[in-house]
């Protein structure tokens, strides 16, 4: 459905879209490199408002979101396109390839996610930060009922974008990729610096996980592991990181991560952050969650199912420490 587009300027042979730091440069008839930005007629359009590829319940823990309100579901809805450009995508046939679509309402999705019971809408699969005209109006109007708001994002966007944006979020997973500015700008055509500002925002704007695949070769040295730590530290200690298992996929001919690389990361993480957890991947002493500061155990997890066992009031029931677990 077309709908008039934010945050775009004309310029001499198109129109400049300034929604994500790629500042696409788009000629008449064009699209963005996100797919769901078109110039017609000299104007911006935001091609994919309410165009859902996908859409289902999903339980808190896959998106993955492991301390807030464990145990529940959410309704996950996703349209195509994405604004990087990853070979290893998991999702590469709606990320980087236009799809059949349904047009969903905004007024729609909030009947939806009411109906489905779940905690409200997460907007996930591919990259939501370029549905933002359609994130805006139904998240406005999940608020207005209620519903919480879930991005699972890889934080690609403009800082005056996310600002209008972050007061109806309640969670996010972002997926930092790496913390080196050459992975983004040489293996997913990104912008670190924008991933970390949102990362740095949403810390204190909302509930916020991150997740990194680790890819052999690419990000999963000691050093960069070390380096990725030390940035995530610096959010706090209860930050809660998840490393995941990567699989070939798409383009990336790497092979799996190994197991062992993965404990290892995770060791190194452990030393300065309470929670770390693993994904794609049963290791079992990265899955529960254990309270930092008597090791009782907060949530017990088994594939995607959570379940509270030792939080009651907000607090460890063996020590009384508050718990940064949304319960
Ligand atoms: S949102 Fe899409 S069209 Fe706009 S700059 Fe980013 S990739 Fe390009």
């Amino acid at each position: 459905m077309n709908h008039a587009a934010r945050f775009w300027r004309k310029v001499k042979d198109g129109v400049r879209c300034e929604l994500c730091p790629n500042f696409c440069m788009i000629g008449p008839g064009d699209a963005g490199r996100c797919l769901g930005r078109r110039n017609v007629g000299g104007e911006l359009v935001a091609f994919t408002y309410g165009e859902t590829v996908s859409m289902g319940s999903d339980p808190i823990e896959k998106k993955p979101l492991y301390h807030f309100h464990p145990g529940t579901s959410i309704l996950s809805v996703a349209t195509y396109g994405c604004n990087l450009a990853c070979p290893f995508c998991q999702n590469c046939e709606i990320s980087q390839e236009v799809a059949p679509t349904r047009y969903v309402a905004p007024e729609h999705l909030v009947t939806m996610a009411l109906e489905s019971g779940g905690l409200g809408v997460a907007f996930t699969y591919t990259e939501p930060m370029v549905w933002f005209e359609y994130l805006m109006d139904a998240g406005r109007m999940l608020k207005e009922h209620g519903q919480m708001v879930v991005l699972v994002t890889n934080g690609m966007i403009n800082a005056e974008p996310l600002e209008e944006l972050l007061p109806l979020v309640d969670a996010m997973n972002v997926d930092l990729k790496s913390i080196r500015p050459s992975f983004y700008r040489d293996y997913v055509r990104g912008r670190l610096g924008a991933v970390l500002n949102t990362v740095e925002r949403a810390r204190r704007s909302c509930h916020l996980e991150l997740t990194t695949l680790l890819i052999p070769g690419r990000n999963d040295s000691e050093e960069e592991i070390e380096e990725l730590v030390d940035f995530v530290a610096g959010l706090g200690p209860s930050t809660v990181l998840h490393f995941s298992r990567y699989f070939p996929r798409h383009r990336a001919k790497e092979p799996p991560t190994p197991v062992a690389g993965l404990v290892a990361a995770a060791e190194i993480a452990r030393r300065k952050l309470d929670y770390v957890y693993l994904g794609n991947v049963v290791v079992d002493q990265y899955r529960d969650t254990l309270c930092p500061q008597c090791g009782s155990l907060l949530v017990e997890r088994s594939g995607y199912t959570g379940v509270v066992r030792g939080i009651s009031g907000g607090k460890c029931t063996n020590c009384g420490r508050i718990s940064e677990v949304v319960t």
